[in-house]
């Protein structure tokens, strides 16, 4: 099939397992095992099917008829003036647009990787679920979000590669939970990117049915969840999905993922002025995880033009956070970064959206096509 150019049902190679591969060259290329392994090879720097140089000419551009080395094509990159952070525009095969983040920390780089086209979670202060779910990102372009970085990264220094991901883009992972725990098992192969699954977070709004299924795939993954409220009156208020499931029923899910995986648990938790961040919040929430091994994320909201929410001072923040400390509940304050740059999420793709010439690259691009808003 063919739209604006571009083939987009086309076989993306990076999505498929090593036995995927192998049966993809054996039956489809008709080509001997040992082909798949040097292809798999190839995939795992992030070459193009145009690179794949120890294949013939012919059989490289039969596979390029076919298939696709990488869907996801970095469309644009801003680097913050404020911290290393690099943002990125990413076009996919059938010209949808969407976003991700780079961050350095000590402990290496940090790759935000965006798992839908949109979200239909509708939680009040995100940008990303404004426009709701267009569709699931393919475990394909999952794992070439990451594999796009590292080969931009890698064109200035060799030695750069994203070391972290946390699954906290644009999109609910659990509400495309397939593709995502495809990508967790592609992206930890040894023969790929041998990402270690420990350093890799999930952010989930609380998808409880799902966070069972996950805890039992035996995936060390760490589990994040967007709490964003001390009870259900606050929580419901701003998250849709606390219609679903109660508090009390998120945090038992918590806990058996925590004992599952013998891992700690963070609760994201974005305050919100004259909402979730008084001292009496603070208390609350400290009642309701007590005994919990967790740890508590405070994020003073990025304020989203479209909502009227906004962050609470900083003296709030500060407050809220003594105060859990003072209950002993483990917690930080997220460090902002890239705030020059869009740095929240589903912001960037929206502004290319509304606004396509404000992003002179991606207005070039034929293939690129904007969704109407
Ligand atoms: N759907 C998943 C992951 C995507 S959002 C989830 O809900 O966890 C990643 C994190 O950013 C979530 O904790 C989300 O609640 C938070 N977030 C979204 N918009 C925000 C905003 N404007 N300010 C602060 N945090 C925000």
């Amino acid at each position: 099939m063919r739209r604006k150019g571009v083939l987009v049902d086309r076989i993306q190679l990076l999505g498929l397992t090593g036995d995927e591969l192998e049966r993809f060259v054996t039956e489809d290329l008709k080509q001997s095992r040992f082909r798949a392994g040097q292809i798999g090879g190839w995939l795992a720097r992030g070459a193009d099917i145009p690179e794949m140089t120890n294949l013939s000419a012919a059989l490289r551009e039969q596979l390029a008829r076919i298939a696709v080395a990488n869907p996801v094509r970095i469309a644009r990159s801003i680097q913050s003036r404020i911290d290393e952070t690099e943002k990125y525009l990413y076009a996919l095969p059938d010209g949808n647009l969407i976003e991700g983040v780079l961050m350095r920390y000590h402990h290496g780089d940090t790759l935000c990787v965006s798992t839908q086209v949109g979200c239909r979670m509708g939680c009040a202060f995100c940008a990303s679920t404004l426009e709701g779910r267009v569709r699931n990102l393919t475990a394909g372009e999952l794992l070439g979000q990451v594999v796009a970085v590292n080969r931009h990264i890698q064109s200035a220094d060799p030695q750069r590669r994203v070391h972290n991901i946390v699954l906290m883009g644009s999109g609910e992972p659990l509400d495309n939970y397939d593709n995502v725990v495809k990508f967790l098992r592609l992206v930890n192969d040894p023969k790929g990117l041998n990402i270690s699954l420990r350093n890799i977070s999930l952010s989930t709004c609380g998808l409880v049915r799902r966070m069972y299924d996950f805890a039992r795939e035996g995936l060390p993954v760490t589990l994040s969840l967007s709490l964003h409220a001390p009870n259900d009156e606050i929580r419901r208020r701003i998250m849709p999905v606390a219609n679903a499931y109660s508090y009390e029923e998120v945090l038992t899910a918590c806990k058996y993922y925590v004992e599952q995986t013998g891992r700690r648990v963070i609760f994201e938790y974005a305050l919100i002025k004259d909402l979730n961040s008084e001292v009496g919040h603070a208390e609350e929430l400290a009642r309701r995880l007590r005994g919990m091994r967790c740890h508590v994320n405070l994020i003073p909201l990025n304020d989203v033009k479209e909502r009227k929410l906004e962050a609470p001072d900083r003296r709030t923040v500060e407050t809220f956070l003594k105060r859990l400390e003072l209950k002993h509940i483990s917690a930080t304050v997220r460090r902002e970064m890239g705030a020059d740059i869009e740095g929240a999420c589903g912001q960037l793709r929206r502004k290319a959206m509304l606004n396509p010439e404000s992003l002179e690259c991606v207005s070039k691009m034929p293939e690129v096509h904007f969704r109407r808003l």
